[in-house]
C-alpha cells in the first residue's frame, strides 16, 4: 500500500535561531462534548511561551470539511488558532480524525500545513514529525480504511454531500470505531512499526521520531539507535486522572509537561 512507503522527502523545516522554545501536542480530539479539554486548549494557546508550536494530528475529533467552520464550535477554534499564530509559528498536521482539514481552514487560521511526515531541524538536530497512524501497519483493517478515505475519489464524493449528511456519517463512523477492537482493548492496539519507522528516519536523516496517535505517551529508545517521543492525548472531561501534556524542545533537549487546572 503506497502510504506505507517512506513518503517523498518533504524538505526539512528549519527553525530560525530566534526560536528558543518549541512545543508539540497532538490528539486533543476537540469536540463540543469535551468542554474542559477545549477550555484547556484555549488557555494553552493564550498562555504558552513557545516560539513555535506543532500540532501533530487529531486536533479535532472529526473534521467533515472546511464548511464545518460555519458552526459555532469550529468557528471558535479557528479564531483561537488565528490569535495564537500572531507572533509565533503555528503548524498543524492532519491526523486520522481530521484528515479533511483543507485549504479554507489553513487560510482562515493562518497556520502552516504540515505534510506527514515532516523533518524538522532545530538546535543542531533533525527530528521527524508524524501523526503516526501511517506507521501502524499491523492494523490491517485500519490501513485499508486509511487508503480508502485518503483517496481523491473518496474525498470528492464525501465532500460533495451536504454538511448535515457528512456530520451524520461521521457520527456513525465514530460509533463503529468505538466498537473496533482497539477501543475495547488498547493493549493490543497496533503500535508504530519499528522497521518502517527506521526507514522513514533514515530517509529524513533523523534519529528522533515525534509522533502521537497511539495514546501511549512516553519517551524511549526505539528502533535500534533511534529514540522516540510519543505525545499524550488530551482528556480533561472523562479520563481519571486527566491527561493533557506538552512536549517541549529547547537547546537543552526534550521535556514533558503536564498541564493542570
Ligand atoms: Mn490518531
Amino acid at each position: 500500500m503506497p502510504d506505507a512507503l517512506p513518503p517523498a522527502e518533504a524538505a526539512a523545516l528549519v527553525l530560525p535561531a530566534s526560536a528558543q522554545v518549541v512545543e508539540f501536542i497532538s490528539d486533543l480530539h476537540l469536540s463540543p462534548e469535551l468542554p474542559r479539554t477545549v477550555a484547556m486548549f484555549e488557555r494553552y494557546l493564550r498562555t504558552t511561551r513557545a516560539d513555535a508550536i506543532f500540532i501533530l494530528g487529531d486536533l479535532f475529533e472529526v473534521w467533515v470539511g472546511d464548511d464545518a467552520m460555519q458552526q459555532p464550535f469550529e468557528a471558535a477554534c479557528v479564531q483561537a488558532l488565528q490569535a495564537c499564530g500572531q507572533g509565533r509559528q503555528l503548524h498543524v498536521m492532519r491526523g486520522n480524525r481530521d484528515f479533511l482539514l483543507g485549504p479554507v481552514f489553513f487560510a482562515a487560521t493562518g497556520v502552516t500545513e504540515l505534510p506527514d511526515p515532516q523533518p524538522l531541524h532545530a538546535f543542531g538536530h533533525t527530528v521527524l514529525l508524524s501523526h503516526g497512524d501511517a506507521l501502524c501497519v499491523d492494523d490491517v483493517e485500519y490501513m485499508r480504511f486509511r487508503s480508502q478515505v485518503r483517496s481523491a475519489a473518496w474525498q470528492q464524493d464525501f465532500l460533495a454531500k451536504p454538511l448535515a449528511e457528512r456530520l451524520a456519517l461521521a457520527a456513525q463512523m465514530r460509533r463503529a470505531s468505538r466498537e473496533h477492537q482497539w477501543r475495547r482493548d488498547p493493549v493490543t492496539y497496533a503500535d508504530v512499526d519499528p522497521t518502517l519507522a527506521s526507514q522513514w528516519l533514515q530517509a529524513a536523516g533523523a534519529h528522533t521520531l515525534v509522533h502521537g496517535h497511539t495514546h501511549r505517551p512516553g519517551s524511549e529508545a526505539f528502533a535500534g539507535r533511534a529514540e522516540r517521543h510519543v505525545l499524550s492525548d488530551w482528556d480533561l472531561d472523562h479520563a481519571q486522572p486527566v491527561r493533557a501534556e506538552v512536549l517541549r524542545w529547547t537547546a537543552a533537549g526534550f521535556t514533558r509537561h503536564a498541564l493542570t487546572d
